[in-house]
């Protein structure tokens, strides 16, 4: 369950002080150490999994309604404009700490936050092919 090695195992269990916002027996939020913008939130299941693969279904299923609350709070208190939450899976996609947290970055006029990527013409396998081999796993 707990992860001895683990930051946010850490924070989960009240081992490491964090400014949390948001605390039930599944879930803890807290504000981001080194926020993108202001009021930066990070959410995290108290029972460790390394990712998104890693984590339980029903932990899983009751993500979003608790993400839903916190981002309607932030938009309520600090009227940002817009929101992005973002959940890195792997040191390729930016992860650096690995108990699966989801990000949830307010977001303003002239803020600094870059969530971006080249939207060229693909020329990849073809859609009908790549969808087909994908959705036989699920
Ligand atoms: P990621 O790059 O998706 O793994 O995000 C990890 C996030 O955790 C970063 O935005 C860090 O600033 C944040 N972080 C790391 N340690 C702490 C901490 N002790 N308290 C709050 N946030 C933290
Ligand atoms: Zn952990």
């Amino acid at each position: 369950m707990m992860n001895d090695n683990c930051i946010f195992c850490k924070i989960a269990a009240g081992e490491i002080p964090s400014y949390t916002v948001y605390e039930d027996d599944d879930f803890k939020a807290f504000m981001d150490i080194s926020p993108a913008s202001k009021g930066h939130t990070i959410l995290i299941p108290k029972k460790h999994a390394d990712n998104l693969y890693e984590l339980d279904e029903t932990v899983a299923s009751k993500l979003l309604p608790v993400a839903k609350k916190i981002a309607t709070a932030l938009k309520t208190e600090l009227q940002c404009e817009g929101l992005n939450l973002l959940q890195n899976n792997g040191e390729i996609a930016g992860q650096t700490v690995f108990h699966f947290h989801m990000h949830l970055i307010p977001r303003y006029e002239g803020d600094q936050v870059v969530v971006k990527w080249v939207q060229e013409k693909y020329e990849g396998e073809p859609l009908d092919q790549l969808s087909a081999r994908i959705k036989k796993h699920i």
